[in-house]
């Protein structure tokens, strides 16, 4: 590696830190998912203009109007989603930056995740592919209707928010399965956690958020 690269290596592992010393100050305790964000380069996910605030506490564009999510918001809906056990399957909706999803590749066995506007998902699959991230499997589609083929998850997570649950999310989720989702519009936003049990659905409110929309078609 040249002495450039390692010198940036070096400084987004010491801000990496700073960054999971703040999580933890935000109340993230899950120590599997602090780990993870330790050891996942934000930097790359992000355009490189914006690369020298990677390892902020804030939401950053990624173009077409989308943006990666705040890393506490990354770090809080996986917590929440590991929660009741360990993940086996998981569906993301709303690919973005491929930063969610390698932080979830690196803690479930496999995850799926779709994405309406085609040239965001191309990105993302580059960067997944650079850090060799074997596990992900990655579609241009509407994600409102699910990925049916591989249903059902034990985990759905949805980084887009619809006004209400969608029913074919409802549909694909396992027995015991969460969905963490948050649901609103520009009047409001509130983080879910919805839980399928062997009767019905569980939904518990976590807490205020603010989401793009998740809208239908394709880009
Ligand atoms: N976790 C991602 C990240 O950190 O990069 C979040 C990206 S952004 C907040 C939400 C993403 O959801 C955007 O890329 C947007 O295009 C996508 N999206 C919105 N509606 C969608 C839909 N119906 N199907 C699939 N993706 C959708």
């Amino acid at each position: 590696m040249n002495r450039r690269l390692q010198g940036i290596g070096m400084t987004s592992r010491r801000t990496r830190e700073r960054m999971v010393s703040r999580l933890k100050e935000q109340g993230i305790t899950n120590p599997s998912v602090l780990a993870v964000i330790l050891e996942t380069p934000r930097h790359i996910f992000v355009e490189e203009a914006f690369a020298s605030r990677a390892y902020e506490d804030t939401a950053l564009p990624i173009g077409f109007n989308q943006t990666i999510s705040q890393p506490y918001i990354v770090a809080r809906m996986t917590e929440l989603l590991l929660e009741k056990g360990p993940l086996d399957k998981v569906l993301e909706v709303g690919t973005g930056s491929g930063y969610q999803t390698a932080v979830l590749a690196q803690l479930a066995r496999r995850v799926h995740s779709v994405e309406r506007i085609y040239p965001l998902q191309q990105r993302a699959r580059r960067c997944i592919q650079d850090l060799h991230l074997r596990n992900v499997r990655m579609k241009h589609s509407d994600g409102g209707w699910g990925w049916d083929d591989y249903a059902p998850y034990d985990g759905i997570i949805v980084t887009a928010a619809p006004p209400e649950l969608p029913q074919p999310l409802l549909d694909q989720m396992a027995r015991g399965g969460v969905m963490v989702i948050p649901i609103g519009d520009g009047r409001g936003q509130f983080l879910q956690r919805v839980t399928r049990t062997e009767v019905g659905f569980q939904a518990e409110i976590i807490e205020p958020v603010s989401f793009v929309p998740l809208q239908g078609g394709l880009l």
